[in-house]
């Protein structure tokens, strides 16, 4: 058994309790929280931590089998520059790859990481996330505009759902983005994630010209794409906003993850909130300032009382896997939001949007969240430093 206290406990589902004191068993579950009133140096067998305590956070958007291309993309070169440079050094050995992405898991388990939404197109990181000590929901991820390959790609999807499901692997098949999934695809995936109830993740307007592209088939994304050889004839024009033209083709009452949303207006914002019935907004701004240089409107999310989620992307975008290192960058740039709401959104929030708020994502009796200390904290005025740490006390 173990008592562990700081100067504030953030349980995420109540406001900060001020010289807390969280009492877990050997197994890590929580067996009791209290607020200390006395002299915490006198209670006995107190572990005392100088900052502040927070549940393990809920990582919902990352590529862990991107991780070998870390340092080796240019910055700010938007998102249509951005692909095409993945496109021509994804490849790599694949004793890189699987080193490197090992890596990258036990780096997010130190960096007090807990659960992780993470995309594959490969099969690449099945077995290091069936290794591994982070609870890893795969979304298996389909990205094709061609016609021909709709069933092929839709099977092989099904073939990699089978064999994470023998690794003890929870999974779902995906659209990658509105612009890169065909209405034929996306009926499959629909039809699929409805009968399954499986959770829904899409890439949503990382980048203006994913909005032209729909409204005109034309602009910077479109033009960059034709150049790759990518056919959108089966992609329909609608003149529409992206998120708008392609929401109607998932379903609404199943959970559903939109990710970087950095050009997401208002109206896009209302209107999948009315269609969607449990939907999550995930903000990846470290990622965001990587390859675009712009934020999404994060307070505009709040005002609107949406259910946001924090992701690190993958290290082609990132120069690290840290949800205290984007929770720093969204601090930083929005004062206005609380850190109070921010370790919510990285913890609470990210559970519920991946079935596992039972278990972990809160200060609760019974639960087994993970409890990660963050050090050099200012206290004073309850905001996260540049030298801000974490260290992982379980
Ligand atoms: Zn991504």
């Amino acid at each position: 058994m173990r008592k562990i206290a700081a100067h504030y406990i953030f349980p995420s589902t109540e406001k900060p309790i001020k010289n807390g004191i969280i009492t877990l068993d050997d197994s890590g579950k929580i067996l009791d929280i209290t607020q200390s009133n006395e002299n915490l140096l006198e209670v006995a067998g107190l572990e005392f931590y100088s900052g502040i305590l927070v549940p393990g956070f809920v990582n919902t958007h990352c590529h862990l089998e991107l991780s070998h291309l870390k340092g080796k993309v240019r910055e700010h070169t938007g998102l249509p520059g951005f692909v095409s440079q993945i496109n021509q050094i994804r490849k790599a050995d694949d004793s890189e790859i699987l080193d490197a992405l090992k890596k990258a898991d036990a780096d997010m388990c130190h960096n007090g990481i807990v659960a992780v939404a993470d995309i594959s197109n490969t099969r690449n990181s099945f077995e290091a996330k069936s290794n591994s000590k982070i609870i890893y929901h795969t979304l298996l991820e389909i990205f094709t505009t061609n016609p021909d390959f709709v069933e092929r790609n839709f099977e092989m999807a099904k073939k990699h759902e089978n064999e994470l499901k023998t690794l003890g692997l929870s999974s779902s098949i995906v659209p990658h983005a509105p612009y890169s999934v065909t209405p034929a695809m996306f009926k499959l995936i629909y039809n699929h994630a409805f009968e399954n109830k499986q959770l829904i993740s899409i890439h949503n307007q990382e980048c203006a010209s994913e909005n032209e592209l729909y409204q005109s088939k034309s602009g910077e994304l479109y033009d960059t794409f034709v150049k790759l050889g990518i056919n959108f004839d089966p992609i329909p024009l609608s003149g529409k906003n992206s998120l708008e033209s392609i929401m109607v083709q998932l379903p609404k009452s199943t959970k559903t993850i939109l990710v970087h949303n950095t050009f997401s207006q208002k109206e896009d914002i209302l209107k999948a909130s009315r269609y969607f019935e449990n939907l999550y907004w995930c903000m990846c701004p470290n990622a965001n300032l990587y390859i675009e240089n712009s934020l999404p409107d994060i307070p505009l999310f709040q005002v609107l009382k949406q259910n946001i989620t924090i992701g690190t992307d993958s290290l082609a975008s990132n120069k690290q896997l840290s949800i205290l290192e984007e929770l720093k960058t969204i601090n930083r740039n929005f004062p206005q939001i609380t850190v109070y709401e921010l370790i919510r959104w990285a913890t609470l929030n990210g559970a519920e949007a991946l079935d596992l708020s039972q278990q972990i994502g809160s200060f609760e009796i019974g639960k087994t969240p993970g409890v990660n200390l963050i050090k050099q904290f200012d206290l004073q005025n309850f905001k996260f430093r540049p030298e801000s740490n974490l260290k992982r006390l379980i």
